[in-house]
């Protein structure tokens, strides 16, 4: 499984990231699936409605591995169903679908959390920026395998060869700049 993300829209995340920096962002990818890839065409920024107030379902109140009344935007996100359903009644008309989720993990890796896992949906590419100190360090995808387990997902440019991970590190944003330079660390998936 592949995501197929350009410069363009991958630039449109990480401004989103940058900008929302301590706190997570969170924004839709529209495209196109086929049995192997998403393909992004658009990323459509959504507002982070998350609230530490709302019940969680108790299996996901004991995955936390903070106490609920301590998460806030720098740690958690939530898109609202209604956004949700914007965007896809918005991409109907051009044939476009959701493909996938993306938002940043402030001073942190850009690994998925275990709420990150339990909330996820199968097929959907989740993209996830690491912030640190208000910059965008380092960016990779995952999908779902068929045991609800997160997976690496390589990310391509459709004009360009594969990319030489999983991961942007090496990415230039198009506009001379670098993401990264910095080696990135392996951390436990
Ligand atoms: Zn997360």
């Amino acid at each position: 499984m592949v995501l197929k993300l350009d410069p363009d829209p991958l630039q449109a995340i990480v401004a989103h990231a940058e900008s929302t920096y301590p706190e997570e962002c969170c924004g839709l990818l529209l495209g196109s699936a086929d049995s192997t890839s998403n393909a992004v065409v658009e990323v459509k920024p959504v507002e982070n409605c998350w609230s530490a107030e709302p019940a969680l379902p108790s299996e996901l109140r004991q995955a936390l591995t903070a106490p609920v009344e301590s998460l806030d935007k720098t740690r958690r996100y939530e898109i609202a169903p209604e956004a949700m359903l914007a965007a896809m009644r918005e991409g109907r008309d051009r044939n476009l679908a959701i493909v996938g989720i993306y938002h940043s993990h402030p001073d942190q890796p850009a690994v998925p959390s275990e709420c990150d896992r339990q909330l996820a949906w199968q097929h959907y590419s989740y993209v996830i920026v690491s912030v640190e100190r208000g910059s965008a360090i380092e960016g990779r995808s995952w999908r779902l395998d068929a045991n609800h387990q997160f997976q690496p997902e390589k990310i391509l440019q459709s004009s360009s060869a594969e990319m030489p991970s999983e991961n942007w590190e090496r990415m230039s944003m198009g506009n001379g700049r670098s993401v990264s330079q910095k080696p990135v660390p392996h951390y436990p998936v």
